[in-house]
């Protein structure tokens, strides 16, 4: 989401590693560097039990004093409950799914933010894994939440003016589109074209591995631990249809960029693909999506089969077929691309990165996408 006016703080309780800035700070929406050096982790600030709102709305005389003031969000002792607490009746309730995914929002108006506000510890959480708050304008407030793929939040409930409550799971009359069920039936609604009668050599690229885990996300989700499992599976999907494959590794082993290259070059490959998962700074959840690299011409046509079929099949946001100077590109002879499967640090894509159920399906949608184009192109 766009953070909006400078009284928007966010405040992220509950992760094991993540750092709260203020909004305006500037981070540029660029992928991490996979030519061999990605950028450092971002330093995290030690986050404390309480953190401080911006009290410059008030200080400000932007806030008046009728409005509700938001003290506090509990979490209920069994864990299947948000109760967030207020002086007096908040005014409109508003609550939905951001986009098709595992964010929630809730806005509330005639609502300002305290200058402390109390929010619950979801270390032990099974399926919350944070909360934010967010002063959006003087009297609206947004609360965040961020679930696993299958959480599911029910009908917000006012039992009375000082409290709302927020059902978290089994009991649900809305929930994500991205259900366990759901999952599977996409699965089972991609076809995967045979290519047995042209074997084609495919040489798939798990990034990173070994002492290079690649990308650190939301929840500490590493790069390698997405990438490797769905590579594999790639592999598996392609060899079950005919084709040829080579795994430039099939553990979680280091590899140089080099190696990688001339893994593809001995098999003489006919397509490598490199899949990797995305990142930028961890205080911008808001950037997610799927992209692919290109650096010749000649990659564009298996860029463009990837892309189309992994953004058909997630859901994900479609950031397009982009042009990068990767070493792995660079320095293969043959179509290559380089596939960032989405953002281990985007609120919306990191907990299907991390589910091993959506892995599946994302496999699914890159195997479909080079085999289409092998069926075509080669
Ligand atoms: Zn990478």
């Amino acid at each position: 989401m766009r953070r909006v006016g400078l009284n928007a703080y966010w405040l992220f309780l509950g992760l094991s590693s993540l750092s709260w800035l203020s909004a305006g700070t500037a981070w540029a929406a660029l992928p991490h560097d996979d030519r061999g050096v990605d950028p450092a982790p971002v330093p995290v600030a030690a986050l404390e039990a309480q953190l401080p709102v911006s009290g410059d709305a008030i200080s400000q005389g932007l806030v008046s004093t009728s409005v509700a003031t938001l003290s506090a969000i509990e979490l209920s002792a069994d864990g299947t409950q948000l109760i967030v607490r207020t002086d007096r009746a908040v005014g409109q309730i508003s609550s939905g799914w951001h986009q098709r995914v595992t964010s929630h929002r809730i806005e509330l108006t005639n609502t300002q933010l305290a200058q402390q506000v109390m929010l619950p510890d979801l270390t032990d959480h099974p399926n919350l894994l944070a909360v934010r708050v967010n002063q959006v304008d003087p009297t609206t407030v947004m609360i965040q939440l961020e679930l696993t793929a299958r959480t599911q939040v029910g009908t917000i409930a006012q039992p009375s003016p000082q409290q709302l409550v927020v059902p978290l799971g089994g009991t649900a009359t809305a929930g994500p589109p991205v259900t366990s069920a759901a999952i599977a039936a996409r699965i089972a609604a991609i076809e995967l074209p045979n290519v047995s009668h042209s074997r084609p050599r495919i040489v798939i690229d798990p990034g990173h591995g070994g002492a290079d885990p690649g990308a650190i996300g939301i929840n500490g989700l590493r790069e390698k631990d997405v990438v490797l499992p769905i590579s594999l599976r790639v592999a598996a999907l392609l060899e079950q249809q005919g084709a040829q494959v080579v795994l430039t590794r099939q553990d979680d082993r280091s590899l140089d960029l080099p190696p990688r290259v001339q893994i593809a070059e001995r098999n003489r490959a006919n397509v490598f693909v490199s899949i990797h998962a995305n990142a930028i700074s961890l205080s911008r959840p808001d950037v997610n999506g799927a992209e692919t690299y290109i650096y010749a011409s000649r990659d564009r046509p298996v860029a463009d089969a990837i892309q189309a079929s992994l953004v058909q099949a997630t859901g994900f946001r479609d950031r397009g077929v982009k042009s990068a100077r990767f070493h792995v590109l660079v320095n293969t002879s043959m179509p290559s691309v380089l596939v960032e499967v989405g953002f281990v640090t985007g609120a919306e894509d990191a907990p299907l990165l991390a589910d091993p159920e959506f892995r599946e399906l994302i496999a699914h949608a890159i195997a479909r996408g080079i085999l289409n184009y092998a069926q075509t192109h080669l």
